[in-house]
């Protein structure tokens, strides 16, 4: 590992200001992901700015909605039980997401910062265009199991590995942020990008922009929501399918709906296609089997993972029965 200078900031101010002097460093708060890339050679910043004195870690619950702080740790967003009461698809996620011990250090904000575990880009014997622009794609032609059928490019296939990132995306949240070019309000759709032709540049986020908030409004759907995870073994492993799904509905009938799906996709993905075969029906075998169909519609599967075509349809299914029926008792 590089050497680096650690430096610790005392306020939001003066953490951009340290991070914006080194064109190669980093801020670091639980350091669950950022200690693992510098471990594998993924990164190798020669200036560390801890940002864990700086006053962001409050879960502040209004009637117009949640406002989270990004030092928030994973495991106290997860415990608050008013988010489990009006927000049930965050707690899920952050729940089925790593390790009790991992969830005691993550923050908020660095959980939205994960980078993709594809193995290749996690090992530096591989080529791997993200790591590396130009030298290829080893998942290609290679294991690609875990990678994605949606929204993927000739350039890079991997998916995004945030559960929290997918339930946020089901309820409209928004990043707050702060940098050189001052505070910016960004919704959580935009904030990950597609790999095109750049897979290495993965958010929105500038070099010394830093994540200070996230906002979910309080809406008629994020009272009803579920998260649902798929993986190889039952905890401290990544999504091959989750599903995030809210959903308004009144008289049995959808008002409203948002799902997104993880696991399938570079980065968190929104089926919006799904939500239309919803709205205005009742949530009978057939609406969510149609919906289930939308949710794939021009996926892309590999050598290895055409089975996610179908896990995210067995995945989606019980979950929109499981809200229908819960809304009828
Ligand atoms: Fe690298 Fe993306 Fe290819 Fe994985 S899928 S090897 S991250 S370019």
């Amino acid at each position: 590992m590089r050497p680096f200078r650690f430096v610790r900031a005392a306020d939001a101010g003066s953490a951009i200001d340290a991070l914006l002097r080194e064109p190669e460093s980093a801020f670091i708060a639980g350091g669950t992901e950022l200690v693992n890339w510098m471990r594998d050679g993924i990164c190798s910043p020669g200036v560390l700015v801890d940002i864990n004195a700086l006053p962001l870690a409050t879960i502040d619950i209004r009637p117009e909605g949640v406002r989270i702080g990004a030092l928030a740790r994973m495991s106290d967003v997860a415990a608050d039980p008013r988010i489990g009461r009006e927000y049930r698809v965050l707690a899920e996620a952050l729940l089925a997401g790593a390790s009790p011990q991992i969830r005691n250090m993550a923050t908020i904000g660095g959980n939205l910062l994960q980078r993709t575990r594809c193995p290749y880009f996690r090992d530096t014997a591989f080529a791997c265009n993200k790591r590396v622009p130009g030298s290829g794609c080893s998942a290609l032609g290679g294991e690609n199991r875990w990678h994605a059928i949606l929204g993927t490019s000739k350039q890079c296939i991997a998916v995004h590995p945030s559960d929290l990132a997918v339930a946020l995306l089901a309820l409209d949240a928004v990043v707050h942020t702060r940098g050189a070019a001052g505070e910016r309000a960004i919704p959580i759709e935009a904030l990950h990008l597609l790999p095109g032709e750049t897979p290495e540049r993965e958010t929105l986020l500038e070099h010394g922009e830093l994540i200070v908030a996230i906002e979910v409004p309080a809406t008629p759907f994020s009272g009803r929501s579920r998260y649902r995870k798929i993986r190889d073994r039952a905890s401290y492993e990544f999504a091959l399918v989750s599903v995030a799904v809210a959903l308004d509905l009144a008289d049995g009938v959808v008002r409203d709906a948002r799902i997104a799906l993880g696991g399938v996709a570079p980065k968190p993905w929104r089926a919006r296609e799904a939500e239309d075969e919803l709205r205005g029906r009742s949530l009978d075998e057939m609406t969510v089997t149609r919906a289930a169909e939308a949710a794939v519609r021009g996926a892309e599967p590999r050598t290895g993972n055409a089975f996610k075509v179908d896990l995210v349809k067995r995945t989606l299914i019980p979950v929109l029965a499981a809200l229908g029926r819960e809304a009828t008792a």
